[in-house]
């Protein structure tokens, strides 16, 4: 399928101002868009596609990005959300542990798969991915057909021993260099593949997971390869009390003062900010990931209308356990309502910009996707809004509707980079029930382990 015409659509192109074409269509020539405007304007006889869709019914949107993702978090899904006791009881009590204990580096394709399927069948075309073993996860996003930035998460402590009241960190040297190791062989084997689907960065965990001298080596190494950083910080209950305690420093002032901030760089979590850290943030112009819909579920969430107020660009990642973007657009818009009070701060719109160009803009990919225009690589998403919930459709509001209304089980169709991926809310590029079975059976042996003598 190379030549792929999309007509009779909503076609919402996101590329400048709130924009609906009525009868919209779209025309793709081996990945790349040729042509974005009305249906009865385009000439089908010379195109000559090889395969119509009609999305009468439909929006037509660019796949949503999503900025920070850990395909693995399949396995600690709805046994981390509901731990009781203060803030991030959740992550320390059961995630860290859990992953570090008892996810094997065999068991990471098949959780990876199941997080993977639910984010494409959901929308989202691009990810930007962190976690250790990552060459077990390379083939899960060339399998899928997902656009991917991967990154191996260097980290230099044992994750699981974390502890929010202890301001303390013991590194392990052995930790670091094999992380260091295999961001070092997924560059070398991963850089630019798949027609330059997949791309690297380097991740170091945190300022809270790798010590200083490791932080500046990983630095020296984005900068060597030419890629960008991947990093947590000011993340967690307890980090900033462990970076006062050990540097006097808050995390995004170490993180200045080692030359790790920048437009390159893409800040996750980034909850326990002060006035200083997002001046900081906005004079560097690093990029953030604000995990809208995660981070409440640990009790906590970050300053946005300050964030917003600076000039940062903000994109959207979900971290892990959930990956439906049109979760994380809306709990970006309300949960900042309910704490300030402010309703008009933010619109459907622009939450839909963020999950689309925020995405592209974040992870320096905004001449490429992002958006649908002329020569854009052709990341494209159909929703349907047949349904009752986006019903009555009124076009100047369409946005705010799909915002609101829909949800990930809405999309029908993705292409990315002009392939068809999803059809009809199906994969079509691998056999969901069999990997839900796999994950499935991994998970089952993996929760007994953990929860062995715990009712
Ligand atoms: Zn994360």
């Amino acid at each position: 399928m190379k030549r792929v015409l999309i007509k009779n659509g909503w076609l919402i192109p996101m590329a400048g101002a709130e924009e609906v074409v009525v009868d919209g269509a779209v025309a793709f020539d081996n990945g790349r868009i040729t042509y974005v405007g009305k249906s009865r304007d385009f000439d089908a006889a010379k195109f000559k596609p090889d395969t119509v869709v009609d999305a009468r019914g439909k929006a037509i949107l660019p796949g949503l990005v999503n900025t920070h993702t850990h395909l693995v978090g399949a396995y600690i899904k709805a046994i981390t959300e509901d731990v009781r006791g203060p803030a991030g009881s959740g992550l320390f009590k059961r995630a860290l542990p859990l992953q570090v204990r008892h996810v094997k580096r065999e068991d990471m394709y098949w959780g990876g798969m199941v997080h993977a399927m639910e984010m494409v069948m959901t929308g989202t075309t691009t990810i930007n991915e962190t976690w250790w073993h990552q060459k077990e996860l390379a083939p899960v996003v060339r399998d899928i057909g997902l656009r991917a930035v991967i990154s191996e998460m260097v980290v230099e402590t044992d994750l699981s021993e974390i502890r929010p009241d202890v301001p303390e960190r013991r590194w392990n040297r052995g930790l670091f260099e094999q992380g260091y190791e295999a961001a070092i062989e997924l560059y070398e084997e991963w850089e630019g593949k798949e027609n330059g689907r997949i791309t690297t960065r380097i991740a170091p965990g945190g300022p809270g997971y790798v010590s200083d001298a490791g932080l500046v080596r990983c630095r020296d190494l984005a900068e060597k390869q030419g890629v960008g950083l991947h990093i947590h910080f000011a993340e967690i209950p307890g980090e900033t009390e462990f970076m006062l305690h050990r540097y006097s420093k808050r995390p995004v002032a170490l993180m200045r003062d080692l030359g790790m901030l920048g437009q390159h760089v893409i800040g996750i979590h980034c909850v326990f900010l002060d006035d200083d850290d997002i001046q900081i943030m906005a004079e560097t112009g690093t990029k953030f990931s604000h995990t809208a819909f995660h981070v409440p579920k640990r009790g906590y969430f970050p300053p946005m209308p300050k964030v917003y107020k600076a000039g940062i660009d903000v994109s959207l990642g979900s971290d892990w356990c959930s990956n439906d973007l049109w979760n994380f657009m809306r709990a970006a818009i309300l949960i900042p309502r309910v704490l300030t009070g402010d309703v008009g701060a933010m619109s459907g719109y622009d939450a839909l910009r963020m999950a689309t160009m925020g995405g592209a803009r974040c992870l320096g990919l905004e001449k490429e996707i992002g958006s649908l225009e002329i020569g854009k690589k052709a990341d494209i998403i159909l929703v349907d809004m047949t349904r009752p919930s986006c019903n009555p459709i009124r076009l100047e509001n369409i946005c705010t509707n799909l915002v609101y209304n829909a949800n990930g089980s809405d999309v029908t169709h993705v292409f990315v980079d002009g392939r068809l991926v999803v059809e009809d809310r199906e994969m079509k590029t691998v056999d969901r029930h069999a990997m839900l079975r796999e994950a499935q059976s991994r998970a089952e042996r993996i929760w007994g382990e953990a929860f062995k003598g715990v009712s």
